[in-house]
């Protein structure tokens, strides 16, 4: 089978560059075009300088048109109006589209899912990492084995992170709430401040901290009236998520156009 051709979004962010050394290291998967918004500074640079890696010859454009013609997929890790954009044209042309951008409303997350069922092929994570996907299984599972405890959601990230709580903290949350079979949008707690009257029963609370460069720490809090558990997850280096975007690029090739998650990539389901 010929390499996958991947068009490489946000070429000249953090997860772009860290997409493309993964691509660099893993056979069957080459990058094929690179883009980014017009007017940022990388445009014109060569992919692979950008990246850390020796030049590839692929100049980072601008005109999407041009990146997408030929390719089979785009690794997309940028901001939510473009995640949408991108995966309407994904379904045009039936690609594979792996969507690591966080933040979405539910309303670009109903027209991402909508693309899938015009014929993309979607995979959407907000994390990519084994790790993380596997650590849902087990907080759905601590959730319903301790009904009555309290579930606090703790995450840290660098402090040039736009968005919160982060895609992950949220995917943990979702998981907590499949374990209580209960919608997380109506149980959780996003923001505390001011006299907030005693903890709601049964909510979800969740907790942002920003600084430093810490790549992603997520802790999982599940208070009873005597004890507590803590389940914790730590990222130490961002190819972690390229490498799990990599796979689940070469794991939709093969797929029925659709909306898919890591955990189906992983076999979790
Ligand atoms: P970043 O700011 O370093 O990079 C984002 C890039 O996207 C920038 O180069 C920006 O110019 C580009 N971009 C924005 N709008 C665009 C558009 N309209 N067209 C083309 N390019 C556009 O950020 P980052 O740290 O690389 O993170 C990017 C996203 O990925 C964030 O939403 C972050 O939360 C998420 N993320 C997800 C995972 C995961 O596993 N799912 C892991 C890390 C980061």
């Amino acid at each position: 089978m010929s390499d996958l051709k991947v068009a490489i979004a946000g070429a000249g962010g953090r997860m772009g560059a860290a997409n493309i050394r993964a691509i660099a290291e893993t056979p069957g998967i080459a990058v094929y075009s690179a883009f980014d918004r017009a007017g940022t500074p990388v445009i014109g640079k060569d992919a692979g300088e950008q990246a850390g890696l020796e030049r590839l010859g692929i100049s980072i454009g601008d005109d999407i048109d041009a990146a997408l013609a030929g390719a089979g997929a785009i690794i997309d890790f940028t901001a939510p109006a473009n995640s949408v954009a991108l995966a309407q044209r994904a379904a045009k042309l039936g690609l594979v589209h792996i969507i690591g951008t966080t933040g979405c409303s539910e309303a670009d997350d109903d027209a991402i899912r909508a693309a899938a069922a015009a014929g993309a092929r979607i995979v959407k994570a907000g994390n990519f990492s084994l790790g993380v996907n596997l650590l849902m299984g087990l907080v759905k599972q601590a959730a319903a084995a301790l009904p009555g405890f309290d579930i606090e959601i703790l995450e840290m990230h660098h402090n040039r992170k736009v968005d919160a709580p982060s895609g992950t903290a949220l995917m943990l949350g979702e998981a907590a709430a499949r374990g209580r079979s209960v919608e997380l949008k109506t149980h959780s707690v996003r923001v505390r401040d001011g006299h907030t009257g005693a903890r709601e029963p049964g909510s979800i609370g969740f907790a942002s901290l920003r600084g430093g460069n810490v790549i992603g720490e997520h802790r999982v809090i599940l208070a009873g009236p005597s004890e507590r558990i803590e389940l914790n997850h730590i990222a130490d280096n961002r190819a972690l998520f390229a490498e799990g975007a990599v796979r689940a690029a070469l794991w939709a090739r093969d797929q029925a156009p659709g909306f898919y998650t890591m955990a189906d990539v992983l076999g979790f389901n």
